[in-house]
C-alpha cells in the first residue's frame, strides 16, 4: 500500500494520535515548507496544569513553530492549539508533544540549537538559522536553567577560580570549579572581588 506524503510526515515527526498533518505546502519560491497539524474532532485532552485526563475542548489557538529545516527549506508547523475546560483549572492551554510551553521551535529545533552551541558561537547560530540571536538565547537560557536545577552541589568540597581572557583587551570571564569532580560550576564576567559575590548567589540559588 502506497504511503501518502500526510502519513510520511506524521512518522517523521513523530505524530501520535489524536494529531494528524492535514496539508503540506511546499513553497520553492518561498523556500519554505509549511506543516499544517490538526487534531481529530471530538478529541479530548489532559489539564495542563493538574493532568486530569479526558478535558472536552473549550477553543483552540493558532500557533506556529520553527523546525528543522527540510534541506534549506525553512520549515513550520502550523496548528490550532486547544484549549480545555478543566472543573478545577478553567481553561488552559494543552501541550502540544512536538514543543514545550512558550517556546516558538519545535523541541528537535530546541536541540539542534543546544546541540550546536557546544561548538559554535549564538552569533554563528542565529546566522546559520537565520533567526534573531535573542530568540536563541532564550531557548539556551531554558536549558541551562534547567541542567542547574538538576545539579547537585551538596557534595562540593574545594572550589577552585581560574580567570580568562574572552577576547584580546580587557574582557575577562572567571571560572569556578569544583576541583574534587574537575567541573564546572560557575561562569561569570570580571576578575575581581565581584565574581565570588556572583558565585556565592549562583550557587546558593542551585
Ligand atoms: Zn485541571
Amino acid at each position: 500500500m502506497p504511503i501518502s506524503q500526510e502519513a510520511l510526515f506524521k512518522i517523521a515527526l513523530n505524530l501520535e494520535d489524536p494529531w494528524y498533518i492535514t496539508t503540506i505546502d511546499f513553497s520553492a519560491e518561498g523556500k519554505q515548507l509549511d506543516i499544517h497539524v490538526d487534531f481529530k474532532t471530538g478529541s479530548k485532552f489532559p489539564c495542563a496544569k493538574c493532568g486530569k485526563t479526558s478535558c472536552s475542548v473549550h477553543d483552540t489557538i493558532e500557533r506556529t513553530w520553527r523546525h528543522l529545516n527540510f534541506f534549506q527549506f525553512k520549515t513550520y508547523i502550523h496548528c490550532r492549539v486547544p484549549r480545555t475546560t478543566c472543573e478545577d483549572c478553567g481553561v488552559k492551554q494543552s501541550k502540544v508533544p512536538w514543543a514545550r510551553k512558550g517556546s516558538g521551535f519545535t523541541l528537535l529545533m530546541d536541540s539542534m540549537i543546544v546541540l550546536m552551541s557546544q561548538h559554535m558561537t549564538v552569533t554563528a547560530i542565529a546566522e546559520m538559522i537565520d533567526e534573531h540571536d535573542t530568540r536563541i538565547w532564550r531557548v539556551l537560557e531554558y536549558y541551562v536553567a534547567e541542567a542547574r536545577c538538576n545539579e547537585d552541589f551538596s557534595e562540593v568540597r574545594s572550589v577552585g577560580v581560574d580567570e580568562t581572557s574572552r577576547a584580546k583587551g580587557h574582557k575577562y570571564v572567571s571560572v569556578f570549579i569544583d576541583l574534587d569532580k574537575s567541573r564546572v560550576i560557575h561562569v561569570c564576567e570580571g576578575k575581581d572581588a565581584s565574581t565570588i559575590e556572583s558565585f556565592k548567589n549562583g550557587f546558593r540559588a542551585a
